[in-house]
């Protein structure tokens, strides 16, 4: 018997390579998405598999899914500032509703959930790089804190299932991850970069571009959250590219790889835009094995691939 498996957010950018995955390892998937950011085309190539089903369906309502599961990936929420500052309810709801009914879920099927969190569940860390028991600074009524307090909620609530149901449940803290399948318009600083060099346009460095990132590859995101699914550890753990960098060098990268003759041009920094992040994998390393493989030149030489490969009307369409 294949294994089962409910991904949401699964027409999503990191929802689609993780059902490409499982559907590697052989597994039967199930994916949920309402498309409120994603795009079915990300999943589009699974249609025609007998191991894959898709479900249009909002996870703050009742969630039913037919049949025995022996996993689930909530993946399901808004993940890009720009998107959770324009859906600031839906980005709530999303981590604390839809994350008990999964949980909920997760209990009458007996399987084991794995949620993803966020490095923002850090905020603007006060210490560097960020290890997993430190407890964040996070401005509570600031813009951002409808994703970061949504994550911390979501934490909190399945690590109660976990000590009060004895539930099987996994918790990643993703650090900023890329690759193909990212929404050009989703105002991510990768895709707007590349977008920009694409169209001929200067490259937006907000604030005096002083503040740090950390860039993970898709692929070895990807490997992480495999790995954590199946170890039995039940605490938060950091997956992520330890490799730090400003966003005025990443600008400066940006321009080298795609060859324009545009500059950088300054614009405001946002409210509460974390100056620093990097996380600190020893954890990972030292649990499941799990370091990454893909350096910055090669995954974003893919990533720029695929961004080259979409149409014009796409390019323009992405405009904002
Ligand atoms: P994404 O926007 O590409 O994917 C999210 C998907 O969730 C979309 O397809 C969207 O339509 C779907 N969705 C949102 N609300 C829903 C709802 N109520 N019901 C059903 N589907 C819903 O974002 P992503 O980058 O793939 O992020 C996926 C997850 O990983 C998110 O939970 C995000 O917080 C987390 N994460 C991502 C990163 C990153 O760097 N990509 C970093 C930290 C955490
Ligand atoms: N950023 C930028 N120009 C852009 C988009 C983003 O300078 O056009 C900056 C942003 O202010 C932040 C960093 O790039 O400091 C990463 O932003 P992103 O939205 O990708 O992720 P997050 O802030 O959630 O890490």
């Amino acid at each position: 018997m294949k294994k089962r498996i409910l991904i949401t957010g699964a027409a999503g950018f990191l929802g689609s390579h993780l059902c490409d995955k499982f559907i590697k390892e052989g597994y039967h998937v199930i994916g949920m998405d309402n498309l409120i950011t994603g795009d079915k085309r990300n999943i589009e190539h699974l249609f025609k598999l007998e191991n894959f089903e898709f479900y249009h369906h909002d996870v703050t309502t009742f969630v039913h899914v037919p049949g025995n599961l022996d996993y689930i990936l909530h993946f399901a929420s808004p993940a890009s500032p720009i998107d959770y500052l324009k859906i600031p309810i839906q980005t709530l709801k999303v981590g604390s509703l839809g994350t008990h009914n999964l949980l909920g879920l997760a209990m009458v099927k007996k399987a084991r959930i794995l949620i993803a969190s966020t490095s923002e569940v850090y905020g603007d860390p006060l210490v560097h790089p960020q290890t997993e028991d430190y407890y964040g600074n996070v401005n509570t009524i600031g813009p951002r804190g409808v994703y970061d307090e949504a994550k911390r909620f979501q934490e909190s609530i399945t690590m109660a299932y976990h000590r009060f149901h004895g539930l099987e449940t996994r918790i990643v803290r993703i650090f900023n991850t890329y690759g193909p399948r990212m929404r050009l318009n989703d105002g991510r600083v990768i895709p707007a970069f590349i977008g920009q060099a694409l169209r001929g346009e200067d490259l937006t460095v907000f604030g005096d571009g002083s503040q740090t990132r950390s860039f993970c590859y898709v692929d070895d995101q990807v490997d992480g959250i495999y790995r954590l699914l199946l170890s039995d550890y039940a605490e938060p753990v950091n997956i992520g590219n330890p490799h730090e960098i400003t966003i005025r060098d990443f600008a400066e990268e940006i321009i080298k790889l795609t060859g324009t003759d545009q500059k950088i041009i300054y614009k405001p920094l946002p409210q509460d835009d974390p100056m620093q992040r990097q996380p600190d994998i020893t954890r990972a390393k030292a649990l499941l094995d799990w370091e990454p493989k893909v350096s910055r030149e090669e995954g974003m030489r893919k990533t720029y691939e695929y961004f080259k490969s979409l149409s014009e009307d796409e390019l323009y369409r992405s405009e904002h």
